[in-house]
């Protein structure tokens, strides 16, 4: 069954229609998007889909088989609900309606059931958040007659990730999710929100994506996240400028000159990350997949020395995938835990997959989840 089927299911009474929109894997560019800078994600198969019926009063009734329960809220407390918080998971699904309305000021809302189901792992850095995000703005702006294009139904999912949610993410995973392209991959300036869906060219070079969920949970709202945006915007504001973004490599040496060697390798972190970014959608232009290995590699290295996110079941799954002739391997996603992603040859995956449970079960850890991921389609309306 997909998770279109799913939400299908779950829905009490026929749908108007079924929307869904997919996880996503950053194949690089971390922890650059909120210091406006360059990412390179790509939308995954796995998806979140929407399964919505009208209603005949105000009411928006949001389930998911994520969870056992119901949340009600009608649309003349829906402010009133999320200023309140503690929605928990249908702070998402609300967020969105109630960042919707915001940004859409003419839209015609009205009462809906939503059913919610999913095939994207949640937490583990694939971005479960922004595929229901996507699934349930792309529904409302439908049914509510909303009028807003991809662009923004992406930020949309933003504000109710930072808002409702409370969770200071930035804007990333709701554009790859609602922009994906098949065999592609979405080059996104994070100040501009231009794009560019840049082929892949995995499947013709017989490439794949390995993920390695460590299961090991991450909590953007909290802590470590929080820390590193701070100290990202000390190193600006050092600078005197708005962002990291308008700093580059040349600018490393004063870097380190006038700031703590702890920001200082935050900001080092941010810098290189865009170069390779850049460099990493020019070396697929000129020279194809098999030529980005490196820059994945690199960028794992300035995650765990640098901007220190990494943990040691995310740097095992990283160096075992090398071992086993993965061309480049990184974390992905905010870190702290969740997926590391490498670029191997087809062939090696089984074995690949056999080396990381291995090296796991040697090492004590937690049995993760091995799976490929395939560069798909964004948000769609399926039914
Ligand atoms: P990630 O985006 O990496 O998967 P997040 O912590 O950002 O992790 O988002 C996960 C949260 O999103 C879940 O804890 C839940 O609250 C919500 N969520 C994701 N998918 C669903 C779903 N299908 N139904 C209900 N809530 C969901
Ligand atoms: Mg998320």
């Amino acid at each position: 069954m997909t998770a279109v089927d799913n939400a299908r299911t779950l829905l009490a009474g026929p749908a108007v229609g079924v929307w869904s929109a997919p996880g996503r894997a950053n194949l690089i560019g971390e922890h650059t998007d909120y210091n406006e800078g360059f990412v390179f994600p790509f939308a995954i198969a796995q998806r979140t889909a929407a399964a919505v019926a009208l209603r005949h009063d105000d009411v928006i009734r949001v389930r998911s088989t994520f969870s056992p329960d119901a949340v009600e809220v009608s649309l003349g407390e829906l402010d009133a609900r999320i200023t309140a918080g503690g929605l928990d998971w249908a702070g998402y699904p609300l967020g969105v309606a109630w960042a919707l309305l915001r940004e859409a000021p003419n839209a015609t809302p009205r009462g809906v059931d939503i059913a919610l189901a999913s095939d994207v792992p949640v937490g583990a850095g694939l971005s479960s958040s922004a595929a229901i995000e996507g699934a349930v703005a792309s529904a409302l702006n439908d049914v509510w007659n909303a009028g807003l294009d991809k662009v923004a139904l992406a930020r949309v999912g933003r504000i109710a990730e930072n808002d409702a949610v409370g969770a200071p993410t930035g804007i990333m995973d709701q554009m790859a999710s609602m922009l994906g392209v098949a065999d592609a991959a979405t080059f996104l300036d994070c100040r501009t929100l231009e794009t560019r869906a840049v082929p892949l060219g995995f499947a013709d070079a017989g490439l794949s994506i390995l993920v390695t969920d460590t299961l090991v949970e991450h909590a953007h709202s909290t802590g470590g996240y929080r820390e590193r945006r701070e100290a990202c915007e000390r190193g600006a504001a050092a600078f005197g400028v708005a962002s990291l973004r308008d700093l580059s490599v040349d600018d490393l040496p004063r870097a380190e000159q006038i700031l703590d060697d702890v920001t200082f390798r935050r900001v080092r972190h941010v810098i290189t990350e865009n170069q390779r970014v850049l460099d990493t959608v020019a070396a697929l232009d000129a020279d194809g997949p098999a030529a980005i290995g490196g820059l994945l590699v690199a960028s794992h290295a300035s995650m765990r020395d640098d901007f220190e996110i990494s943990v040691p079941e995310l740097d095992l799954a990283v160096e075992t995938t090398l071992a086993s002739g993965a061309l480049g391997a990184r974390m992905t996603g905010g870190g702290f835990g969740g997926a590391a992603i490498a670029l191997i040859p087809t062939g090696l995956v089984p074995a690949a997959t056999e080396a990381v449970l291995a090296a796991f079960a040697a090492s004590g850890f937690r049995a993760p989840n091995v799976f490929t991921v395939v560069p798909s389609e964004g948000a769609r309306r399926d039914a």
